[in-house]
């Protein structure tokens, strides 16, 4: 009983941390990515991302198109480097170990987050890209690439939800792309 009762709360961790994960992704992307908070520069190549690749061009033709959809390489240190101080209240509150789990989780979400926004930019027939959830988060970050203030979420759309930028219709009769 008492291992089903740790197991249980170690994955209710890890939940929260994905939960934070989409909160994080979610202001970042709006204050940092679009909204000029400073320095400035970390939105160019996002809304060079966004110029681009506008709703009725949604996927990759070119070299350009393509440098455009990841973050750089730092970007990963740069993400644990700016939650540090939550790592270290998770430290403070818990122990070590939560912190190498927490760190785990945001990572992984991290690449979960480069991985298929890369494959929604660039579809090439993956085996997943039929499946029907994989086609309505894509279809959710095409509606991003619609209207920027809307759908900042690109991996869990919890905070989109909360914070009320979820959209799930098109504004154009006929989408660009399908569901
Ligand atoms: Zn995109
Ligand atoms: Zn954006």
């Amino acid at each position: 009983m008492e291992f089903w009762l740790l197991a249980l709360g170690w994955v209710g961790f890890v939940l929260a941390t994905f939960a934070y994960c989409s909160f994080f992704e979610w202001v970042f992307h709006k204050y940092w990515l679009h909204d000029d908070m400073p320095p400035e520069w970390t939105g160019h190549a996002h809304k060079k991302h966004h110029t681009l690749l506008r709703a009725q061009n949604f996927f990759v033709k070119n070299q350009e198109q393509m440098m455009s959809i990841s973050f750089p390489k730092w970007g990963i240190l740069a993400l644990l480097a700016a939650n540090t101080p939550v790592f270290a209240l998770v430290g403070w509150l818990l122990d070590w170990r939560y912190v190498v789990v927490a760190i785990a989780a945001m990572l992984t979400y991290y690449l979960v987050y480069e991985y298929f926004h890369f494959c929604m930019h660039v579809p090439k027939n993956r085996f997943f890209e039929n499946w029907k959830i994989y086609r309505w988060i894509r279809f959710h970050h095409y509606l991003h690439h619609e209207n920027a203030n809307t759908n900042l979420n690109v991996v869990l759309p919890l905070s989109d939800l909360v914070l009320r930028t979820f959209r799930l219709k098109s504004r154009h009769d006929k989408p660009f792309i399908e569901k």
